[in-house]
């Protein structure tokens, strides 16, 4: 079964007609079309892409022929609209915005009602096939190689901003891009979750994390480490255990069946329990594709159960404000016995000075 078949047959189950596309990410996994204007209609025998003038060139090689393919003139949703069956129909309202909405409902025909449709094409891309296995794995393995460059030339000395651009750098020269911008925070910065490298000059005896990932071919990675500099504060160098070892253990409850709230609260009591549940603030880990955020969520709003095929990753940490962070984070594939942990840098406790 093809992926919009998969999607049609969703469809039905929610009761609908057919669902309104506009999520790129979705676009591509269900076509194959990889520019940035495209949207498409799935439904009982309908299968519609729609672009601007500008990507039909790119589209007549990339969309999958079992869709029309339509030129669009100025909005593609009037384009789109006017491929829609009558009856209900869902439009993903985690995606579109209100504007768009609205002029979407201006567009469709009487007889057509939009009802908002979640995250379904999200639903079928959690669970990966053999070729989003092997990109996947290979982005994984870029990252890591691109981790290396770092450890060579060394933390001490150069600027958090200069550290980024040299490992972004190494990923294209790989031959391939950041998946996001990638973080390199030392010390207080890295007490910040989502720190941006900046001008701050990285010190001796300090810990620095480093969150950064690749993509090949639309697929994305997503690895953290933590580096120390020198010689820790004892308190510094217990909380890199500390996080080390809840994430090692928490390795071992990634498994099909595994409840994914069950897997945050398992590491979460292991960082509460040492009194440091406070700074622990964001989700265990979250699902990896062609978005670096995808699902499943591994958090304690995490819904339903991990299943082979979904790739998460696991990355407790720890934030100490105004003195250093501790994040280690694994990209991880759920097999059908267990997992399978795809980043293979070093986890223990490195000194890059
Ligand atoms: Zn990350
Ligand atoms: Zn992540």
């Amino acid at each position: 079964m093809s992926r919009a078949d998969r999607l049609e047959a969703l469809v039905d189950e929610e009761g609908l007609a057919a669902i309104v596309v506009t999520n790129l990410a979705n676009v591509r996994y269900l076509t194959g079309y990889t520019g940035t204007s495209g949207a498409c209609v799935v439904g009982a025998g309908v299968r519609v892409f729609v672009t601007d003038f500008r990507y039909v060139a790119q589209a007549e090689c990339e969309v999958d022929p079992g869709f029309d393919r339509l030129q669009g003139r100025q909005d593609l949703l009037e384009d789109a609209a006017k491929r829609v069956p009558a009856g209900r129909v869902g439009f993903e309202d985690h995606h579109l915005t209100v504007r768009a909405h609205q002029r979407l409902s201006g567009f469709v025909a009487d007889g057509t009602e939009l009802v908002p449709a979640g995250r379904l094409v999200e639903r079928l891309r959690a669970v990966k096939d053999a070729d989003e296995l092997a990109r996947i794995r290979e982005a994984a393995r870029l990252a890591d190689e691109a981790l290396n460059g770092i450890v060579d030339r060394g933390l001490v000395g150069r600027a958090e901003r200069e550290v980024a651009l040299g490992l972004e750098a190494d990923m294209r020269s790989l031959g391939s891009e950041p998946s996001f911008p990638s973080i390199v925070a030392g010390a207080a910065n890295g007490a910040l979750p989502h720190a941006r490298p900046g001008d701050r000059t990285i010190g001796e005896g300090e810990l620095v994390v480093l969150d950064f990932g690749c993509v090949v071919d639309g697929y994305c990675s997503d690895c953290t480490r933590t580096l120390a500099t020198g010689r820790l504060p004892d308190d510094a160098a217990a909380v890199y255990d500390l996080v080390l070892d809840t994430q090692v253990a928490t390795l071992d409850r990634v498994r099909p069946g595994a409840e994914c709230r069950a897997v945050d609260a398992f590491a979460r009591e292991r960082i509460e329990a040492a009194g440091h549940g406070e700074r622990f603030g964001h989700g265990l880990g979250h699902g990896v594709g062609l978005e670096v955020h995808e699902l499943p969520t591994l958090s304690k709003a995490g819904e339903g159960e991990l299943e082979p095929g979904n790739v998460v990753t696991v990355e407790p940490g720890v934030y100490v404000p105004d003195r250093f962070g501790v994040r280690i984070e694994d990209l991880v594939v759920v097999t059908e016995r267990g997992a399978e942990v795809i980043s293979t840098a070093p986890k223990e406790l490195r000194t890059v000075s």
